[in-house]
């Protein structure tokens, strides 16, 4: 038998085109800046439900990359009030602050190809160029990065680290699953190629222009700190995360996402944003705006809170016969797209 030939080395090390299709894996991947709050644990059970409706794993990650903001203890409490609630990993949990070394080695990849480049803008550079370019910044509104060092740091001292959003316009992007996929397919919207398009199996088709909206975005902070959309995009693909069920308020960052993991050759997996809790003022829940820490002494009227805000209305009397009626539930919602908050 003839030797089989040397294959090149292939472009992408990370590459996942070749694998076969994923087994269900999902996460729940809570940022320990503060316990959890009614908020949090519906997208906690949303994303349990959807992993066990499907009969996958389910995860949790600390996403502690972000040092300054994290509470210590919270990471603890978190888990604590999950189990409390009978949401519990089918693995050990990992913790961000742990993983540099794989968001490092991501960083140096998309480097050595040209899609990450050093940045030495400061805010008021930033800001300046944009005044200059014509473009002032609209209230409230993030900056817009210019792409002032996409040429070059002219002799000043690199801060950052940015990723090269408009990458997809000159090279191939590997195969796509699942719903990403589907929405090229239909064919029904064909999508311009600056826009990032990918469909939420709760909000429908979804587009961005990443590079007209963000810009290049910071994937190594000036402080040293990776980005959280590194981070969550290495962790997604090194984890084999194939359906991310998250709160709404994290679905603007998804098109930014699915760029970083078409560049590190990842699968797209399949998205679905839950329904946020709003607070007595119409604003959404959350820690910054002093949401309450979700009170698990009673874990049943937790969940059925939860439950609730999700559309499922399971009557039992234990944290097991609630979870296991919730799940068959989900089911026939999911099944009946009635997830779908429109078509
Ligand atoms: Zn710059």
């Amino acid at each position: 038998m003839l030797p089989q030939p040397q294959t090149a080395v292939p472009p992408i090390p990370a590459t996942q085109q070749t694998r076969p299709k994923l087994a269900y894996v999902g996460r729940f991947a809570p940022s320990p800046t503060g316990p959890l709050h009614a908020g949090s644990l519906v997208a906690a059970l949303a994303s349990w439900l959807d992993a066990r409706a499907h009969g996958g794993r389910w995860l949790v990650r600390i996403e502690d990359v972000d040092t300054p903001r994290c509470v210590p203890g919270a990471d603890r409490l978190i888990l604590q009030q999950l189990a409390d609630c009978g949401l519990l990993p089918d693995e050990p949990p990992v913790w961000q602050s742990q993983r540099s070394a794989l968001y490092q080695q991501a960083l140096d990849d998309l480097a050595a190809r040209g899609l990450a480049y050093p940045c030495a803008c400061t805010r008021k550079d930033i800001e300046e160029a944009l005044q200059h370019m014509g473009r002032p910044r609209e209230r409230n509104a993030e900056l817009v990065y210019p792409g002032t060092c996409r040429k070059g740091l002219q002799g000043r001292e690199a801060r950052a680290w940015r990723f090269l959003s408009h990458f997809q316009e000159k090279k191939q992007a590997p195969a796509l699953t699942g719903y990403a996929q589907a929405a090229i397919e239909s064919g029904a919207n064909p999508a311009p190629p600056h826009l990032t398009c990918w469909t939420d199996r709760r909000l429908g088709p979804q587009r961005q222009d990443v590079e007209a909206d963000v810009g290049d975005f910071v994937l190594k902070r000036a402080d040293g700190l990776f980005a959280y959309q590194l981070a969550v995009v290495v962790d997604d693909g090194a984890q084999g995360i194939s359906h991310i069920v998250r709160g709404e308020d994290l679905c603007d960052n998804t098109a930014r996402q699915i760029l970083l993991q078409r560049a590190l050759g990842l699968p797209t997996p399949h998205y679905l944003h839950t329904p946020l809790v709003l607070g007595a003022n119409g604003e959404k829940l959350s820690k910054q705006n002093g949401a309450q820490a979700l009170d698990t002494s009673d874990p049943l009227t937790a969940l059925r809170a939860a439950g609730k805000v999700l559309g499922l209305h399971t009557k039992a009397d234990s944290v097991g016969d609630w979870l296991t009626g919730a799940t068959a539930q989900w089911k026939l919602m999911d099944a009946s797209h009635f997830l779908r908050q429109r078509e």
